[in-house]
């Protein structure tokens, strides 16, 4: 965890005369957080070969760790605690990103327009890496660093300070952002580099929103925060986040309560067993999250994927989102299948 906050910390120190080591430094980071996520379930879950582990070397730190795809694998079947499909994106892409910069000369240093551009995008994929990393270390992976939330707080607030040089990026949308605005549009701060220049379409809402400024795009819902000594419009990206103006936390459960407010959510009978009002979620594995729109979509309060299907796993007859194929053998996000069923015989 040391190491991970030191190399976060010199990835900001950085990044305006060293941009190649801010980013293989940030990324060292994002690695380091996953793994000691894994290393809080087992040692030997973060030897690339768990079965030739070996205690004393282990502490002696002479083994082979695994990588950013090993480790999520290895937290998602071990502990059910990983990454979202969008945070592994990001993370990979953050390290695709960094060995390219191990391999050629890094375009953001110099002073043409060229540099200036490739510095903007390096400060937006860190707030974007930043934006996921703190939302697993403050949010579904609070209870494994709680005693780094001073620490974490901290960061954040550096990170934040970093991501104000795109205000000239931003300043520039001024015309493009009134224009629409006129059309109908509505901008909110962006959860990931704070600008307001996160477009949704409606006030009360649920899409995917994109930012002018740092491009970050995600399905999120907008609503007025349900504290009503608050009652600011706000934005959320998943269920179990907080109000960025109260800090009130939310839950999926008072998430699908602001829906339903709202009139969003399709109204179901209940003496019809096919028309249900709830179904699990096979992006993020939550039990019974998901809820049918008005528009007839799916749902899911916790992590806010949107999906056209909901289907029946036909090992344990439940119905969720993502059901595979092979759900008889395989399972679903709730169930192992038969394949799991005669490993547990
Ligand atoms: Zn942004
Ligand atoms: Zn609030
Ligand atoms: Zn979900
Ligand atoms: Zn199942």
């Amino acid at each position: 965890m040391r190491n991970a906050f030191d190399f976060l910390g010199r990835s900001i120190d950085e990044l305006e005369q060293h941009p190649k080591y801010s980013v293989i430094h940030f990324y060292s980071a994002i690695e380091l957080f996953v793994k000691a996520r894994l290393l809080k379930e087992h040692w030997t879950l973060i030897v690339a070969k768990p079965d030739q582990a070996d205690k004393a070397k282990f502490q002696r730190g002479d083994f082979q760790s695994v990588g950013l795809k090993e480790a999520n694998e290895r937290l998602t079947k071990v502990a059910s605690d990983g990454l979202l499909d969008e945070e592994l994106k990001c993370f990979d892409g953050l390290r695709q990103e960094r060995n390219q910069m191990v391999h050629f000369a890094h375009a953001a240093q110099g002073d043409d327009a060229v540099a200036a551009k490739e510095m903007d995008r390096i400060v937006s994929d860190h707030a974007k890496g930043w934006l996921y990393l703190r939302r697993l270390l403050a949010g579904r992976w609070k209870e494994h660093f709680a005693a780094h939330a001073d620490t974490i707080n901290a960061l954040d607030h550096r990170m934040r300070e970093q991501t104000k040089s795109l205000e000239r990026k931003f300043l520039l949308l001024t015309d493009d952002i009134a224009t629409a605005m006129a059309a109908g549009s509505h901008f909110m701060a962006c959860p990931s580099c704070g600008f307001e220049s996160f477009e949704v379409e409606q006030p009360v809402w649920i899409g995917v929103g994109k930012c002018l400024t740092c491009g970050f795009s995600s399905s999120v819902m907008t609503l007025e925060c349900m504290n009503k000594a608050c009652a600011q419009p706000i934005l959320l990206a998943g269920g179990y986040e907080w109000c960025a103006e109260c800090a009130h936390e939310y839950t999926p459960e008072q998430v699908e309560a602001v829906l339903e407010e709202h009139d969003l959510l399709r109204a179901t009978d209940y003496k019809d067993p096919e028309d249900l009002a709830h179904a699990s979620c096979g992006n993020c594995g939550s039990y019974e999250t998901v809820v049918p729109l008005e528009n007839d979509e799916w749902f899911c309060t916790d992590c806010f994927d949107v999906e056209a299907y909901i289907g029946q796993c036909d090992w344990c007859t439940g119905y969720s989102t993502h059901v595979p194929e092979e759900s008889y053998a395989l399972g679903c996000s709730q169930c192992e299948g038969r394949v799991g069923h005669e490993k547990d015989d």
